[in-house]
């Protein structure tokens, strides 16, 4: 039987660690990371997931600034609330939900943000970061996520083969190069990608983020090869019922060593690794004013 990598039980101890370092950030500096949370419409999926990320600001004890726009905004007046937030001191991250309404160019509202605050990890000075190795950015939430998953059944990466099954900015890319930093021999494959059973079957991990309910079969996955699942696939059963499932059926995985669930596995990650990129903003952000302080103090 496949361990099942529990991403509720990760993720709560990932959010209790977070919740110290925001004590010890309030003692040090006397300052509570701040992350302003923006969301332009009333798109009832973007609604649950700014509800959850702020419930579990609350739980870590980070301060959300909600900024909730109607769905006709101009994008002109969502930049300047990009430029406020990034003048803001007391917002250390800035979280914009997508998708944003069509009249809107996600890229430039993205590239807006200031780096330093962009605890998404999207904007293209953290991707530069992340594909160069030369650390100090953000990283992406749900990658992340991953690869502290991965961390937990993984004692040596070097020279594993790992195959990526999407090839997205927000997961596949990412998560492709976290592996590569690792030194897995990292395959990234997409919707084009032909013989795709037969790559997945080299794989000693396999994650997949691919947006296809039940793609990876059983037979795609050798035996003692791990798989993370990023999907969330959203389906009605033959009674009608709807119920979440992920990119894999975990039922033909049981040859596999390790497996996440959907629900609860990657998923609860995301949040958890949203707050504690807060917290490592907040942190470089506060540690940056000292140093300035300190050079201002000695001129
Ligand atoms: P996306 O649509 O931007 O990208 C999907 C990628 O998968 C594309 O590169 C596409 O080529 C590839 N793909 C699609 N169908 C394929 C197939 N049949 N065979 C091979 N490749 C295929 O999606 P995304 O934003 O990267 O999200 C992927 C999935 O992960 C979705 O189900 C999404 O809901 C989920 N997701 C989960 C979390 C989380 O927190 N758990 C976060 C982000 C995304």
């Amino acid at each position: 039987m496949a361990q099942r990598i529990d991403g509720k039980a990760i993720a709560a101890r990932l959010v209790a660690a977070t919740a110290a370092d925001v004590g010890d950030l309030a003692a040090r500096h006397g300052v509570v990371p701040g992350l302003a949370v923006v969301l332009v419409g009333e798109d009832p999926a973007s609604q649950v997931y700014v509800g959850r990320k702020i419930a579990q600001c609350r739980r870590a004890g980070i301060v959300s600034i909600e900024h909730r726009l109607p769905a006709a905004t101009a994008q002109q007046e969502l930049l300047a609330l990009i430029a406020r937030l990034n003048a803001d001191a007391a917002v250390h991250g800035i979280l914009v939900q997508l998708p944003l309404p069509p009249q809107i160019d996600a890229a430039r509202v993205l590239d807006a943000i200031a780096p330093h605050k962009d605890v998404d990890g999207f904007h293209p000075v953290n991707v530069g970061r992340l594909s160069t190795g030369a650390g100090g950015g953000l990283t992406p939430c749900t990658p992340l996520g991953c690869i502290k998953l991965l961390d937990t059944v993984v004692d040596d990466y070097r020279g594993l083969e790992a195959v990526v099954i999407g090839k997205s900015n927000i997961v596949g890319k990412p998560v492709a190069l976290l592996l590569l930093e690792r030194e897995c021999t990292v395959t990234v494959t997409h919707i084009l990608t032909r013989n795709l059973p037969d790559i997945v079957r080299t794989a000693d991990i396999v994650v997949v983020a691919a947006g296809s309910p039940g793609l990876v079969r059983g037979d795609w996955v050798k035996p003692g090869a791990i798989v993370i699942d990023v999907g969330i696939n959203r389906i009605v059963d033959g009674d009608g019922r709807a119920r979440l499932v992920g990119d894999s059926v975990t039922a033909e995985l049981d040859h596999a060593a390790a497996v996440t669930p959907v629900p609860g596995g990657v998923g609860p990650m995301t949040i958890a690794c949203l707050l504690s990129n807060t917290v490592q903003a907040a942190r470089a952000q506060l540690e940056r004013a000292a140093a300035i302080g300190t050079d201002a103090a000695r001129a």
